[in-house]
């Protein structure tokens, strides 16, 4: 079982007096060892929220445990930021006219120096720049900065890798290569990460703990699979699972009868199979996205979404059965 290390209750920070900016009543708790993503649109608290759990920024209320102890404040200590924690940012902060060995090698003291070099070594090979070692940071790619600024600030025993959108400045073929290295790397060398992304795929497919936070307010906690499954309300629904909504008498003129004022369709539920419960459909439009194509289906006016693997199996403005595995009512 894993065990809480960081405890936040009742965070209250806010920019603007008497307006949203910031977040508000933020309470959860982080396990030792996972990958916990922090993940909303711009604008939603996300670094607030990190500068905060790191010690940078002084809430107005509410505490932040870490192992059972006080996190202090900016103010309270000559260094701001919890010295077991590291942050890596967008913009690296890293020393670009130094070489890689240099920038990650000065984060350690130089009182042996023999430990000294066999630990840098080895935490360039964990994230695969050793044969970078002599380069500046100028010449490097963002990929392998970013590599770099990781290895900087894992070396020093850091027990938490606060990472603040760490696959905004790299494409897409290198951010699946990033995303596995940092789940093998809590693997391995069991710290924590805490990573905010405003892309929910980061969050899906990373974290062991998920939480969604709206202009500073938390929605939802959870392992992805729970949150994507199960979403407590039409916003996150729609934030991670590209959701269909329909109001109640659009849900009625695709045969689906609800008490509630929406209801939530994901693309997957709706499945072109025939069977006792299935409805026609007109194809109205066919999105061509490489390995799958999303279909747009209609009937009475109604819109909705469903995907096939096989494409080419359908043709627009053909009618096609589509059974509704499940929807969820709000
Ligand atoms: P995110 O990281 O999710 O984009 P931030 O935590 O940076 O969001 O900001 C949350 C909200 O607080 C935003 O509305 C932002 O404009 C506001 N904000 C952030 N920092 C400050 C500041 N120093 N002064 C005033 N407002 C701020
Ligand atoms: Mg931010």
């Amino acid at each position: 079982m894993s065990t809480t290390l960081i405890s936040v209750d009742k965070l209250n920070k806010q920019y603007l007096p008497g307006q949203a900016s910031g977040i508000s009543d933020l309470s959860f708790d982080i396990s030792s060892g996972q990958i916990f993503a922090i993940i909303g649109e711009s604008g939603s608290g996300k670094s607030t929220l990190l500068k905060s759990i790191y010690g940078l920024l002084k809430p107005d209320s509410g505490t932040i445990l870490f192992e059972g102890k006080k996190v202090k404040g900016p103010d309270e200590q000559l260094v701001p930021g919890h010295p077991q924690m590291k942050m890596v940012t967008q913009d690296f902060s890293l020393n670009i006219y130094a070489k890689v060995y240099d920038n990650i090698a000065s984060q350690l003291s130089n009182t042996n120096v023999r430990l000294k070099e066999s630990k840098t070594l080895a935490m360039m090979e964990q994230l695969r720049i050793a044969h970078l070692r002599n380069k500046k940071i100028v010449e490097l790619s963002g990929g392998e900065q970013q590599r770099v600024a990781i290895a900087r600030a894992l070396v020093s025993d850091t027990r938490v890798l606060l990472l603040d959108e760490p696959f905004s400045q790299v494409d897409s073929l290198l951010k699946n290569q990033l995303r596995a290295d940092i789940k093998n790397l809590v693997a391995e060398t069991g710290v924590t990460v805490i990573l905010v992304s405003h892309d929910p795929a980061d969050g899906l497919f990373l974290a062991d703990q998920l939480l969604i936070l709206r202009a500073g307010k938390l929605q939802q906690t959870g392992t992805p699979r729970n949150v994507y499954e199960h979403p407590q309300n039409i916003y996150t629904a729609k934030l991670l699972g590209n959701a269909i909504v329909l109001n109640r008498s659009e849900a009625d003129a695709i045969g689906i009868k609800t008490g509630k004022e929406h209801v939530v369709i994901y693309p997957e539920w709706a499945s072109l199979n025939g069977g006792w419960n299935s409805r026609r459909f007109e194809v109205k439009e066919i999105f061509y996205k490489g390995f799958y194509e999303e279909l747009v289906l209609e009937r009475n006016g109604v819109e909705i979404r469903a995907l096939q693997l096989n494409s080419t199996a359908h043709k627009k403005h053909e009618h096609v059965q589509v059974q509704l595995t499940r929807f969820l009512e709000f």
